[in-house]
């Protein structure tokens, strides 16, 4: 094979050592011009190199890159073994800069299975480690990829905000970032109704396309503007971008790309009606997916295959094709509900129309209402979507849904509302004698009531508002008869509980259980996903060893402050803070020791700040403190505090060592119209001049500006 010839010589610099593994690593990332199968039998004979000379370490290095050829062939299992051999070999021998481009491959793969989840988890994963290594590539990457798997989860918000972060201007972007972050923010766009930008990004797109070096973009472009040009009823320059789009992913020899156009194209010739056509290309694109391990997009063709057949009438492929689609549906471990497959395969065999309808029906309303609860990556908001969907679709008084905390075995009640008054119930035991929703953690099951006087006994000891409220004055002007109770599981886990509850007698059969069931799924989803988003955010924006903001956020945020004091008319005050000799602490206990001090004593100064306030890591072991509606004095003051609390503090390690510290700080207050960027440098000059004059004190105008410095007393000059 061609690629071989030239490389002769390299394989046997290979056998000669085994550093020389670089090299194929660097070939492995640029050969974009090479198909994945003659990469891989490139890499297959590194392997076998490795293999003979006994070359460990080259392996595992290569192994990474050989999984990328299985996942662009489709394969993602075997793609997902490699990798985690990698990561089980790497993490062992703390190579820790290896894992992230393990992560994101794995997030690729386990993308492409339909497993959300554990893409997620591992896009955090690498997040979290690229972030704590500051490797930029591979964390722009991984943002990206991890903004992806959200809105294959239809979580378009979610998606937008993480591209927000990779536009702030702090990631560079490569012309290739650029194209994936406008198409997918079309898709996001264009999914939350706003056609008019998305195909501005298109637009943008094609530009960057002109030049011929990103072709393998060119099949999803096209295929987004035949979306677009469908929606607008343009359906003839549809069909044109969709027979481009095909030609193009062919060309590309991509397989998914043109499967996805296919599936495109067919809803496409759905919404004008043309049933036939869009069966044709359904079928086409089918004949491609059905033995691959392609789940999503198996999923989605099955089900538009079965809609289909719906509107031909021929309901019994209908059912055929919308069951398969919910195996692969289960198959997803994000979307699981067990409930309705059992009913789906005991119906099987009736094959009912009116049986199917009332099933599709019911599932179609469900999920419509699971998407909207999804949708949402604020916790407030998805609490609030999940009461609205309740009331669509189940009868009740009363709402309450309770995350778990499994440390401190406590339900925290984030919703509760009763007939649109919403209460604050907090928290409450698992193990509390009259809690039904402990009962049904401890348990892990549902509860249905339908009259609580007789059946209450059957899961708590007492009704705690019957105990509490005996006087006739506090009893509820309504009391709850029935009721049910679900956990809200993911994989596994229960991260807490919903409930139901109706002051009529035998309010909820089977059908609303199971309909609740589904839903808690999708509830389940939607509280983990708010927590997720919220980590990482955290992750963007704070500092990994310090927990204080990191140097954009804090930059940014302060010019947030400064601004708004401006207006306010308040003024604001910038405190500069450096650790002395620290190189001497890292020299003398080790850098681990190090980091604590670091850590601490972030710590004390943020005990220290007020709500308004900001503190973050500026530097090495440089802090800026940024603190509104105070005059010099005030800021001088606090600074001292900090300082003097610094002093008194000894951090003792995990040997019993105790290392003393101290600060230097710079304070300026910002004058009319200075820029915070100017506020922050003249704090530095005194920061500056506090460690010439000796360090472990605080310079600021006082000591310059002519006014009296009233803590002169406190300076110490201790310079060690
Ligand atoms: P000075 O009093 O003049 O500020 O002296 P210094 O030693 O504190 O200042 P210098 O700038 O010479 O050294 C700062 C040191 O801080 C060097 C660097 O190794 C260390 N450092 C920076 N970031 C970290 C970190 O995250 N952890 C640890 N342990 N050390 C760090
Ligand atoms: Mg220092
Ligand atoms: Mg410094």
């Amino acid at each position: 094979m061609k690629v071989f010839n030239g490389l002769e010589e390299h394989f046997d610099r290979l056998r000669a050592c085994e550093d020389y593994i670089q090299f194929f690593e660097e070939f492995a990332k640029k050969q974009h011009s090479i198909s994945p199968s003659e990469l891989k039998e490139v890499i297959e004979k590194v392997i076998e190199i490795t293999q003979t000379c006994h070359y460990e370490y080259a392996q595992m290095c290569i192994l990474n890159w050989l999984a990328w050829c299985y996942n662009s062939l489709n394969e993602y299992k075997k793609a997902i073994d490699y990798r985690m051999q990698a990561l089980f070999y790497f993490k062992k021998h703390k190579e820790k800069k290896r894992l992230p481009a393990i992560y994101n491959g794995l997030l690729a793969d386990h993308l492409k299975l339909g497993e959300f989840e554990l893409a997620i988890t591992y896009g955090l994963e690498g997040i979290k480690c690229a972030n704590d290594l500051g490797t930029m590539e591979v964390l722009t990457t991984l943002i990206m990829n991890t903004a992806q798997v959200y809105i294959l989860m239809e979580e378009y918000d979610k998606s937008l905000e993480m591209m927000t972060l990779l536009e702030s201007g702090f990631y560079e972007l490569l012309t290739q970032h650029k194209i994936t972050i406008n198409h997918m923010k079309s898709l996001a766009m264009f999914e939350l109704g706003d056609v008019e930008t998305a195909d501005e990004l298109c637009g943008e797109n094609l530009g960057y396309l002109q030049d011929g070096n990103y072709k393998i973009y060119e099949a999803q472009v096209l295929c987004q503007i035949g979306i677009i040009k469908c929606r607008r009823g343009d359906y003839e320059g549809a069909d044109q971008e969709f027979e481009a789009a095909c030609e193009s992913a062919l060309a590309c020899k991509m397989e998914l790309s043109y499967i996805s156009v296919l599936s495109e194209w067919a809803k496409c010739y759905l919404q004008r009606g043309n049933v036939v056509e869009a069966e044709v290309k359904l079928r086409q694109a089918y004949e491609r997916v059905a033995e691959t391990e392609l789940v999503i997009e198996k999923k989605d063709i099955e089900y538009q295959l079965s809609q289909v057949y719906k509107k031909l009438g021929r309901f019994e492929e209908a059912f055929v094709f919308l069951e398969k689609s919910y195996l692969n549906h289960q198959n997803q471990s994000t979307y699981k509900s067990s409930i309705y497959m059992s009913r789906l395969q005991n119906h099987h065999k009736i094959q009912e129309v009116e049986v199917y309808k009332l099933l599709y029906d019911q599932m179609n309303l469900v999920s419509e209402v699971g998407k909207k609860i999804t949708s949402n990556l604020k916790i407030e908001r998805a609490l609030e979507a999940i009461y609205k969907a309740i009331k669509e679709l189940l009868d009740v008084d009363e709402v309450g849904i309770a995350l778990y905390d499994t440390k401190e075995r406590m339900l925290d009640y984030k919703l509760f509302v009763d007939k649109e008054r919403y209460l604050d119930l907090g928290k409450v035991s698992i193990d509390a004698e009259y809690s039904f929703g402990g009962y049904c953690i401890r348990n892990k099951k549902d509860i249905v009531i339908n009259d609580i006087e007789k059946e209450y006994s059957h899961y708590v000891k007492y009704m705690k508002y019957i105990k509490n409220d005996r006087k006739a004055s506090t009893q509820p002007k309504h009391s709850v008869q029935s009721a049910i109770f679900s956990p809200l599981i993911i994989e596994d886990r229960i991260i807490g509980v919903m409930m139901l509850q109706s002051y009529k007698k035998y309010t909820y059969n089977i059908e609303d259980v199971n309909k609740l069931k589904m839903l808690t799924t999708y509830v389940a989803i939607a509280l983990e996903n708010a927590r997720l988003f919220d980590k990482v955010k955290y992750l963007a924006n704070y500092d990994g060893l310090t927990d204080v903001l990191n140097r954009r956020e804090i930059m940014k945020r302060g010019e947030v402050s400064l601004k708004a004091n401006r207006k306010k008319g308040i003024s604001t005050g910038v405190i500069m803070l450096d650790i002395d000799h620290f190189k001497r602490i890292n020299d003398q206990y080790g850098h681990m020791a190090g980091d604590r001090v670091l850590k601490e004593i972030a710590g004390i100064a943020k005990g220290h700040i007020g709500k308004s306030d900001l503190i973050g890591r500026y530097g090495g072991e440089e802090f800026l403190i940024i603190l509104s509606d105070v005059d010099q004095v005030a800021a001088q003051a606090r600074a001292q505090k900090i300082r003097m609390l610094i002093e008194a503090y000894c951090v003792v390690t995990d040997e019993g060592v105790s290392i003393a510290a101290t600060g230097s700080l710079g304070v300026a207050v910002g004058k009319d119209e200075e820029k915070l960027a100017d506020i922050i440098k003249r704090a530095d000059g005194y920061l500056y001049e506090a460690k010439g004059l000796g360090r472990n004190r605080v310079i600021g105008e006082l000591e310059y500006g002519g006014g009296r410095n009233e803590n002169e007393d406190f300076n110490h000059s201790m310079d060690r």
